[in-house]
């Protein structure tokens, strides 16, 4: 198959990590004979240095003329002194507007390698795979009327939602969950919102079109408990915008590592792919940032925008493979297993184990 993507590396540890990102994706398309064509263009602070502007049109244009976008981290302290919306961050912001994805699936996996990693006990966190859906483009951050008057010492922002909107993110979510284990959870404030009450109306109304899939509501207050006593009860969580932020974010702990945490955005013009960490200045060019965050980008790349769920499995299996291994950037070292691998030769044992495995299946189906 034929697949155009964008890659926009960006700042500090961003092109360290995408780098080894795009190796996964080119073994993938070496072994199966797909067509996977690679543009990079500039964002951040490399397209400030280069062009005076965060994100130049050329971006625009390359990014809205692919199948995917593959995003590295931005960030760049020299530029602090320049206002919000000339730092290397208003142009992750543009793209994301430009691109217009409304659906943000960030996957939070307890992996048994890394049990002593989270701050959660390993008892807790066994079993724990589940998938957050976020809903981006709505809710408080977008909401009219929104100010803050500093005469009377008053401020307001609106949390709105239109049927639309819910149905549309709740789509998304319903399928996911039938891809996996058939388990929604929809977290809403139903109890005192009236915008969560038609977010949990639209979702019941929705549940009679996907019969195989099991539906809970879930408050977000205990929903926040829930997800630190049992995350293996949660298969795949639906969210409003704000909801979502601070959950997903709070999940993270159950894989124990920033650097180990991929996201997508989808339902746009393009789907956007890009880890959840940033450009980490502090360890930039140093050969120390982990790049599984943005390998397991590259397997969402590959279930979201070219249908390759095989190959995309076969790039998580060879990440669990590699820190079963033992094999540990600084990130993710604990206890008895010390920092043993640079940058490039995590990505390099990510390679070797996935053609490992693509090998083996190859030779199995071939009998
Ligand atoms: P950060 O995610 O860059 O770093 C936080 C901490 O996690 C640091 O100690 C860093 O060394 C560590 N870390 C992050 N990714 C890692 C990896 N792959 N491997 C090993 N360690 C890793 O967040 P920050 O320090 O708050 O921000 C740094 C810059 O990144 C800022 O300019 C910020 O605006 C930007 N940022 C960008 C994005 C993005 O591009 N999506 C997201 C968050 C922050």
């Amino acid at each position: 198959m034929k697949l155009r993507i964008a890659i926009l590396a960006g700042d500090g540890i961003g092109p360290e990590v995408t780098h080894e990102a795009v190796n996964i994706l080119k073994a993938v398309a070496e072994f199966g004979g797909h067509d996977f064509q690679f543009r990079e263009a500039l964002l951040g602070g490399v397209a400030i240095t280069a062009e005076g502007t965060p994100i130049p049109q050329s971006t625009i244009d390359i990014c809205l003329d692919s199948d995917a976008v593959l995003l590295g981290a931005v960030g760049d302290n020299k530029f602090n002194h320049l206002s919000p919306d000339k730092r290397p961050e208003s142009g992750l912001l543009q793209i994301r507007q430009v691109l217009g994805g409304f659906a943000n699936l960030r996957p939070s996996i307890a992996y048994p390698a890394l049990a002593e990693n989270s701050p959660l006990r390993p008892e807790v966190t066994k079993g724990a795979d589940i998938l957050f859906v976020r809903e981006l483009l709505g809710g408080l951050y977008f909401g009219a009327p929104r100010w803050w008057n500093k005469e009377t010492n008053e401020a307001i922002n609106t949390m709105r939602y239109t049927k639309a909107e819910v149905e549309r993110v709740a789509h998304v979510a319903f399928k996911l969950a039938q891809g996996r284990r058939k388990k929604l959870t929809s977290v809403d404030k139903a109890n005192v919102l009236e915008v969560s009450q038609l977010w949990r109306a639209t979702v019941d109304e929705l549940k009679s079109q996907y019969p195989d899939v099991t539906v809970e509501h879930q408050l977000v207050d205990s929903m926040a408990m829930h997800l630190m006593n049992i995350p293996r009860n949660f298969d795949v969580v639906l969210t409003e915008n704000l909801f979502g932020d601070i959950l997903s974010d709070e999940s993270g702990v159950i894989t124990g590592s920033l650097g180990m945490l991929p996201s997508a955005t989808i339902g746009g013009k393009v789907n956007l792919y890009e880890p959840v960490h940033g450009s980490a200045p502090d360890i930039a060019g140093q050969g120390k940032a982990n790049p599984l965050g943005a390998i397991l980008t590259a397997a969402m790349v590959l279930r979201h925008s070219a249908g390759l769920e095989r190959e995309a499995q076969a790039i998580e299996a060879a990440v669990a493979h590699v820190l079963e291994a033992g094999h540990r950037t600084a990130d993710i070292a604990r206890g008895n297993t010390a920092a043993n691998v640079t940058t490039t030769q995590m990505g390099k044992l990510v390679h070797q184990a996935l053609t490992e495995t693509l090998d083996r299946h190859d030779s199995m189906h071939a009998v």
